[in-house]
């Protein structure tokens, strides 16, 4: 089997993408790219073949994430979070659970997001748990409150990954159907960028999840011991460098012929390389053989992709700042990895430096700090 990235049905896939994105108007859900997604098998690729999937590698997916991040933001997006769901359900050690859901995901009957952010990178400042989750003995089960303040595409999934605090503080992650009772699924959010994305909160009202729906725990920090593709994880850089490489890409066509300008491509271009090197050096399971830390990948890929499409910007002058220009377009969606799925270290790091603070402490630095 040909790597994922250089086989003929993914190079069309990203062939299609571009041209969805350079012929059709870019509002609404993209349910033509996702078509196009579904239909060059990318459903299949992270499941494992006993679950009718094709069981590509981790860097294999990184691959496709970093190049599908350059063709179609909010695809590869869209993609990460389901993939993310996915995942949660296959590293379960519920049997049920994983014979239920994992084959109908693969094949795209079913669909899936994941609402995890309450456990990892939002609402942590706060003394109460967002999801409290209490055990319900006789059902053999839990009951859950509260709001999910983050989900991309609930309303078009069938399944909603998330999970909730108990009184003693273990915390479970479950599979929930949407159309179970109590679900409660927000209007989609307006955004900087992405808003195609359909990204809303979700409340849970005395929502019961039995057993067979529990995916990890009751355990401590739940989000650790289900580990893989959590906040910080390489899928998050793999995009940010896709939008930056495309930034990078379509910045180069506007300069030729600028050859006084070209070398403005050079350090952003060398900095590409070696931030892909690293990405794709490094897995979830194997973050040691990277030669930087997935912390401070991150915080690079996130200031390569605001530096390349602000670039790429100024190259295009007024005609780039008009409403509907793909630069612009760049400009807002590379915000994006300001906030989404950002460690705090990365938080920290990035805004020290954006800030000018003259020596700014690395994203490493500060997560050493942290896990001290
Ligand atoms: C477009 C988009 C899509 C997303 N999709 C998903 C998804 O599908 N699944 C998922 O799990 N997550 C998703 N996220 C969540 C994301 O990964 C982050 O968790 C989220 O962006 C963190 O922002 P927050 O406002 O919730 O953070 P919070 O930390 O909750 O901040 C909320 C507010 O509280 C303030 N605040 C923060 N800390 C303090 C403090 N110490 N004291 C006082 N005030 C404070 C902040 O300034 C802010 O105004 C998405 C985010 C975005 C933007």
């Amino acid at each position: 089997m040909s790597s994922l990235a250089a086989s003929e049905r993914f190079q069309n896939l990203i062939r299609d993408l571009r041209l969805i994105r350079n012929t059709s108007e870019q509002s609404g859900w993209p349910a033509a790219e996702l078509d196009a997604l579904k239909s060059a098998g990318g459903y299949r690729w992270n499941l494992p073949a006993e679950f009718q999937g094709e069981g590509r590698t981790p860097v294999e997916i990184l691959e496709a994430y970093q190049m599908l991040g350059g063709a179609s933001l909010v695809t590869a997006f869209i993609l990460t979070q389901r993939n993310a769901a996915c995942q949660r359900i296959e590293n379960s050690r519920n049997e049920i659970a994983r014979r239920l859901w994992l084959p109908q995901l693969a094949d795209g009957a079913v669909t899936a997001t994941i609402g995890i952010s309450h456990l990892t990178t939002s609402r942590q400042h706060l003394a109460q748990p967002a999801v409290s989750a209490v055990r319900d003995p006789v059902r053999q089960g839990f009951v859950l409150n509260g709001t999910v303040p983050w989900a991309t595409g609930a309303e078009r999934s069938d399944l909603l990954v998330t999970g909730g605090t108990c009184p003693d503080g273990t915390q479970l992650l479950a599979a929930i159907p949407r159309r179970e009772e109590g679900v409660e699924v927000g209007p989609s959010v307006v955004l900087l960028a992405l808003s195609r994305s359909e990204t809303s909160a979700f409340g849970l009202r005395n929502v019961f999840v039995s057993d067979e729906h529990v995916l990890h725990g009751p355990v401590e920090r739940v989000m650790t011991a289900s580990a893989g593709g959590g906040a910080g994880s390489l899928a998050t850089s793999a995009l940010a460098l896709g939008a930056a490489g495309d930034s990078l890409r379509q910045c180069a066509a506007e300069l030729l012929g600028r050859d006084a300008q070209m070398f403005l491509l050079d350090s952003l271009q060398a900095e590409y390389r070696i931030l892909t090197s690293a990405l794709l050096a490094g897995t979830e399971s194997c973050s040691q053989a990277m030669s930087m830390s997935a912390d401070e990948l991150r915080r690079r890929a996130n200031l390569l992709a605001i530096r390349a499409a602000q670039v790429w910007l100024g190259s295009t002058k007024g005609a780039g700042f008009v409403s509907g220009h793909p630069a612009e377009r760049a400009v807002r969606e590379s915000m994006f990895f300001l906030v989404w799925s950002c460690p705090q270290p990365v938080v920290d790091s990035t805004l020290q430096e954006l800030a000018g603070v003259s020596r700014p402490i690395s994203a490493d630095k500060l997560h050493a700090a942290t896990n001290m």
